[in-house]
Parts: C-alpha cells; structure tokens; sequence
C-alpha cells in the first residue's frame, strides 16, 4: 500500500477534489490503494524512485506519468501548438450544451 505524501490538507483536499471531478476518484483513494486515479489499473510498476514518489503526490500511474508529463508539443509551421490529448474533453460536448 503507497503512502499519499504529505499535504498541507488544503491543498490535498483540492487535488482530491479536482481528480475526483476529472477522474471520478480521488487521489488519496487511489493512492492508498495502488491504483491509478487516472486509469484506474494497478500502479505498481514504476522506472524509477521519483515516479514512485511522483504517485504518493499525484496518484498517476507510470503509464499517465508518461503521458501527463510528456515534454510540450512541438510548434507547428502555422505558430500554433499542438495540445495533447488528455481525454479529459472527450465528452464535453455531450455534458455542456454549447449551442445555447
Ligand atoms: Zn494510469
């Protein structure tokens, strides 16, 4: 069982309750109890130590590590960039009716 790091409790209460908006979970949770509050798979492989540490902080898997702190996207030609895609908006549409 990972130990969520330490947290002025303000502040861990405000991550648990943008994850559990985002990922339907929160981070203390998640941490707790090895799983991701990304992905929800067990996270229990890390590469190094500091993604071990990383997932007491945040809660993300080696995997959504990888991913949430991949380097910024590359500029394009045209001067604009390329956002990556997070998965968070996938359905914003469906939740928010933008036409109104
Ligand atoms: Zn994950």
């Amino acid at each position: 069982m990972a130990k969520p790091a330490w947290k002025a409790s303000n502040i861990r209460k405000g991550l648990d309750g943008v994850t559990g908006i985002i990922y339907g979970r929160s981070a203390s949770e998640s941490i707790k109890a090895d799983i991701c509050v990304r992905c929800g798979k067990p996270a229990v492989e890390f590469t190094d130590e500091i993604s071990r540490v990383e997932f007491g902080i945040s809660g993300l898997c080696q995997k959504c590590q990888d991913f949430v702190f991949a380097p910024p996207p590359e500029e394009e030609d045209d001067g604009s960039l390329s956002a990556p895609d997070i998965g968070v908006y996938d359905d914003f549409d469906d939740r928010f009716d933008m036409e109104g």
